[in-house]
């Protein structure tokens, strides 16, 4: 097979490393341009851009010259975005217009109703949606959406229990780590020593995205799942992998903790959604140590993609609580984008 040709805007930040990082070989996908703003435009990739990944930078990004983030210069067939919000809101859709697949981690386009936001072992027939927008905006390329950096593992375990159980209530409060704040981010005297017990916005991503991927695809748009959330967003002095710890009321009591334990661990994602390189491999780890998870022992389970949870026992309040641990970069940002371009591609939606 010929490689597709893939743009990263945004390549020089936190989630755009992770792209340059984690498509470097990738079988399907070869990066022929990286985009960022004027600041860096013009300069070769290792010059402009300041390196805060443990592995190397990959020898076939280093010498590629920066582009700005324009159709012209970024031409290719898929795009992924790591563009700030406000930014990509003026950009993204004229990459769609001009033909081009934009995979987008920005919040612009999430709640757009015609606009899916996937996560591909949750919500993969979701992505049909993109017919929809292309008759609603005459437009021939597409923009799909990952979520939010920490409804991303939330969800993907609720959907487990929502299968099985019917979920009705949830309350979630997130340990998100430095990185989600992108670079330099915040600054080393606000958190050190510290907890900032507020992320702009998170909290209503939080409470509303699960809902969407939760949802039924109803032909042009998506049913919401009637599902309530409270959710409390803190940042700290973690580098990467973003821990939330989750109260659940069902519809239906499970029997006792151990069935939903086995419920989590043997969640498979849809079948088009299994077998593409970047689907997490379980979908879903459930550790048995009181103190698991922990972001730097199990952010990079199942090579990032996988999402842990661990100490599922019975709630006073709801019927269960737990811990959920998904690295924010990988399989909360760039990992997730790259996922839902394989399936867009598995799906013949290029
Ligand atoms: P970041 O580290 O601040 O990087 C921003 C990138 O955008 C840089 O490459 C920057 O290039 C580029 N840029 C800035 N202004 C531009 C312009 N006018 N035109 C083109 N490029 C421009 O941000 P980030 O954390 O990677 O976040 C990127 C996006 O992903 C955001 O929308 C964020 O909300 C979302 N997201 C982040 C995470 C996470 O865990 N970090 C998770 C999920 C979603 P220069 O270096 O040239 O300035």
């Amino acid at each position: 097979m010929n490689k597709i040709p893939v743009a990263v805007l945004g390549a020089t930040g936190s989630v755009g490393q992770r792209f340059i990082s984690l498509l470097d070989n990738h079988p399907w996908f070869e990066v022929v341009a990286l985009a960022a703003s004027d600041k860096s435009a013009g300069q070769a990739y290792s010059k402009a851009t300041r390196w805060i990944l443990n592995e190397p930078m990959p020898e076939y990004a280093k010498e590629m010259t920066i582009v700005p983030a324009t159709v012209e210069a970024a031409q290719a067939k898929i795009v992924f975005s790591a563009l700030h919000s406000e930014i990509a809101k003026e950009l993204e859709p004229q990459f769609a217009k001009a033909g081009a697949a934009v995979c987008s981690n920005a919040s612009s386009f999430r709640q757009a109703e015609d606009v899916p936001l996937l996560l591909p072992e949750v919500n993969a027939d979701h992505i049909h949606l993109v017919k929809q927008q292309r008759t609603n905006r005459n437009w021939s390329g597409c923009i799909v959406t990952n979520p939010n950096c920490t409804s991303a593992g939330l969800t993907v375990a609720l959907k487990a229990l929502d299968d099985a159980f019917g979920v009705n209530k949830v309350f979630a409060v997130s340990l998100q780590a430095l990185s989600g704040a992108g670079y330099p981010g915040v600054s080393s005297l606000d958190i050190v020593d510290n907890v900032i017990p507020n992320i702009n916005g998170e909290e209503d991503k939080v409470e509303s995205e699960p809902r969407k991927m939760l949802g039924k695809l109803n032909q042009t748009k998506i049913d919401f799942a009637d599902i309530k959330f409270s959710a409390h967003t803190n940042r700290v002095a973690v580098l990467d992998g973003h821990t939330v710890c989750v109260s659940v009321e069902f519809s239906t009591r499970p029997s006792d903790v151990q069935t939903v334990s086995q419920t989590l661990s043997a969640y498979q994602a849809p079948a088009e959604a299994r077998e593409l390189p970047s689907s997490p491999r379980p979908v879903i780890h459930v550790r048995e140590e009181a103190d698991r998870p922990q972001p730097r022992l199990d952010r990079l389970t199942g090579k990032g993609m996988t999402t842990v949870v661990g100490r599922v026992r019975e709630d006073p309040l709801f019927d269960v609580k737990f811990v959920v641990l998904s690295h924010n970069t990988i399989r909360g940002a760039a990992g997730g984008s790259i996922y839902n371009a394989e399936l867009l591609v598995n799906e013949n939606l290029l």
